[in-house]
């Protein structure tokens, strides 16, 4: 093998990546993920959310390695790529300390673009389906600018992460930044945490544990669910797009689901005896959701693969293991 074909291979096998929020559910698979590409990993988190269970099995990994820090605070270190998913996701973490939530994405985001700056490294924005609020266009486009309540219960989440997205932009137009901004929608698998609130894992944790499943409202909101390892993979891509790529990219799956069906779906999955019950819709609540996902086909060659039903068969098992051991 010639000389520059193993300095280029070197130069692959080094590339040392920063996660923040690595201990999460996204952020776990993710650093499992460049793990077994080859890459270093250095997973930042300040275990909010997150937990050191979810990449116990990393840790033994030489080209893992994880530090506490919270992103509200500058950090310095040497590394070749950042995915910023730093922010805690499901509305009850996110609403127990929304100043938090929104320094989280504001400050966290300065601090991180501020470390791209330094090091001339690349950075993805983990953004959101919420910077589209509750949709006035259906199914959403990346050229659609939202309808958010600026003051609402919700907003530390949504208007922290279209700040967020103003400073990746703002870095690139000023600094000429290498960014990639990618709005993610609603997604599941292992490692959610059991008591986060969010939809899928409510519903799984409920039908085990024999309780009534909670539809708020009357379950005819929609949302379009995708499966974990997918996502992943659409995230990866991006990173891995020319310079002349920013996003705005949405990623998820646009299969449609009302509440109201996902619940009934994960009562036939378990075989559970769970009831059906309505609570109020929480405010702010959005009717419906469900990306448009062209631009991601088009430029990172990527459309989910694993459907809902098998999806939720592996996430199924992931919890109900879960519980045993934790019981
Ligand atoms: P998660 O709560 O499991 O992960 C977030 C991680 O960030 C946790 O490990 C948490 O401890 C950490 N964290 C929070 N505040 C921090 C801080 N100040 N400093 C350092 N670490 C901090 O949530 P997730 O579902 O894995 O989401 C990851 C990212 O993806 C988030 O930015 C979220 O907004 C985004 N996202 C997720 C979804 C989804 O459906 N899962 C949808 C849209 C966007
Ligand atoms: N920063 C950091 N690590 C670095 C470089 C910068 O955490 O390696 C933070 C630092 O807190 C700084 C912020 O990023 O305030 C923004 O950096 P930038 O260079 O854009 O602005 P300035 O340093 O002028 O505030
Ligand atoms: N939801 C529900 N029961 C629950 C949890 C959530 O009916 O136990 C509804 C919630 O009102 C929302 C949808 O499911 O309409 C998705 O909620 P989630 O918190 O998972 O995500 P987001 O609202 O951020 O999309």
């Amino acid at each position: 093998m010639d000389s520059f074909l193993l300095f280029r291979l070197g130069a692959k096998i080094m590339k040392k990546i920063l996660v923040t929020g690595g201990a999460g559910f996204l952020g776990s698979h993710l650093c499992e993920r460049l793990l077994e590409r080859g890459d270093d990993v250095l997973c930042v988190d300040n275990f909010f959310t997150g937990t050191k269970q979810n990449v116990q099995h990393l840790l033994g990994n030489p080209r893992f390695e994880l530090m506490r820090h919270d992103v509200t605070f500058p950090l310095y270190v040497e590394v070749d790529e950042i995915y910023n998913l730093a922010c805690p996701a499901s509305p009850i973490h996110y609403q127990h300390d929304p100043v938090q939530t929104t320094k989280t994405s504001v400050h966290g985001a300065i601090n991180m673009l501020g470390l791209a700056k330094r090091l001339k490294a690349k950075i993805l924005q983990a953004s959101t389906s919420e910077v589209y609020g509750d949709p006035e266009v259906h199914p959403q486009p990346e050229s659609y600018w939202g309808k958010v309540n600026p003051i609402g219960i919700r907003s530390c989440y949504d208007e922290g992460k279209r700040c967020a997205e103003t400073l990746f932009f703002d870095y690139w137009r000023q600094h000429q930044l290498q960014i990639k901004v990618v709005r993610i929608f609603n997604t599941y698998g292992p490692r959610m945490h059991p008591n986060d609130g969010r939809v899928v894992s409510n519903f799984i944790v409920q039908a085990l544990q024999g309780k009534d499943i909670t539809l708020y409202g009357d379950g005819q909101q929609t949302r379009s669910f995708c499966y974990v390892d997918d996502l992943i993979e659409a995230m990866m891509r991006a990173m891995d797009t020319g310079s002349e790529f920013t996003g705005p990219v949405n990623i998820g799956n646009p299969v449609e689901f009302t509440i109201r069906e996902l619940a009934e779906l994960v009562i036939r999955k378990t075989g559970s005896q769970s009831r059906l019950i309505n609570l109020p819709l929480p405010s702010d609540d959005p009717r419906q959701r469900k990306p448009d996902i062209a631009l991601a086909r088009d430029v990172l060659g990527w459309e989910p693969a694993v459907p809902l039903t098998e999806g939720l068969e592996r996430t199924i098992k992931y919890f109900s293991d879960h519980l045993r051991t934790t019981a």
